[in-house]
């Protein structure tokens, strides 16, 4: 009974020690799977404009007496197509800092009016050039401790959306307020709108709603990536909506 009871002990340690060594490898594993799915993610969006711009380069040498004139539009496409190249590394870069927790979240007291202000005056012009009235309403007269660096990062993720995902004549507004606890600040376009379908993965690394139509515009799929890491490292939140009749809304709030 003594040799039975030893045994079925040992048996039943060994499986329990099996069991927890499984169960705190599970981390390891998905963190592993990710880093592999980026890998891959990457990789395949590296190689995509690689293989545009070779093929334009490959395509030129066979016509070494033509001017840059004559093939300007092999050669406009080859630049968008690096502008692409460069902004992938940069977000790539910065989604791997944040993975590493090699960022780190240095927060000010911040002017919330004139920093907003100062942040979205370019996209202002931006508006008038392409078409777009771009208005900010900011009702905030309290400082707010903020990663000016980063929020201001963020609002250039949300605006430069804005303004790819919308046409001519659609209307972005920014506005900005505070309650007792939060800072709210909103994004809302009269653009093309999000399906409730791609609402559930916009946040995804490499997620783009449809692949060709934002090959035009340029995007990488990252941008929102990024956003959510940066909120989330001010312990704040962003959600998306649909805005009325038509187009996006982005609300972060930001504990103060
Ligand atoms: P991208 O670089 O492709 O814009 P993001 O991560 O910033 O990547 O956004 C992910 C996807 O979410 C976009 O490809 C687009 O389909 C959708 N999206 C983001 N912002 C907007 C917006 N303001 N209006 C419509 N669609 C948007």
């Amino acid at each position: 009974v003594l040799i039975w009871s030893f045994l079925s002990a040992f048996i039943f340690a060994l499986f329990f020690a099996f069991y927890i060594a499984r169960q705190s490898m599970k981390p390891v594993i998905r963190a592993w799977q990710q880093q592999q799915d980026f890998v891959n993610n990457a990789a395949h969006e590296l190689r995509t404009p690689m293989t545009v711009i070779q093929g334009k380069l490959e395509n030129l040498l066979t016509r070494p007496t033509s001017t840059i004139r004559e093939e300007s539009d092999a050669v406009i496409l080859s630049l968008s197509e690096i502008r692409r190249l460069n902004s992938l590394t940069n977000n790539m870069l910065t989604l791997a800092k944040t993975g590493s927790n090699m960022t780190k979240v240095e927060k000010e007291k911040t002017d919330v009016k004139s920093f907003l202000g100062s942040a979205l005056s370019p996209y202002i012009e931006m508006g008038e050039i392409s078409g777009k009235d771009v208005t900010v309403d900011v009702n905030v007269d309290k400082k707010v401790s903020i990663d000016r660096k980063r929020i201001h990062q963020l609002l250039v993720l949300l605006m430069d959306n804005a303004l790819k995902y919308s046409e001519e004549g659609d209307k972005i507004n920014v506005s900005a307020s505070v309650n007792k606890k939060w800072l709210q600040i909103e994004v809302a376009d009269t653009g093309r709108g999000i399906s409730d379908e791609a609402k559930k993965h916009i946040f995804d690394r490499f997620y783009r709603e449809d692949k060709t139509g934002n090959r035009k515009t340029g995007g990488t799929g990252l941008g929102l990536s990024i956003a959510e890491w940066i909120v989330s490292a001010h312990n704040g939140k962003i959600s998306v909506s649909d805005n009325h009749p038509k187009g996006t809304i982005f609300k972060v709030s930001l504990p103060i």
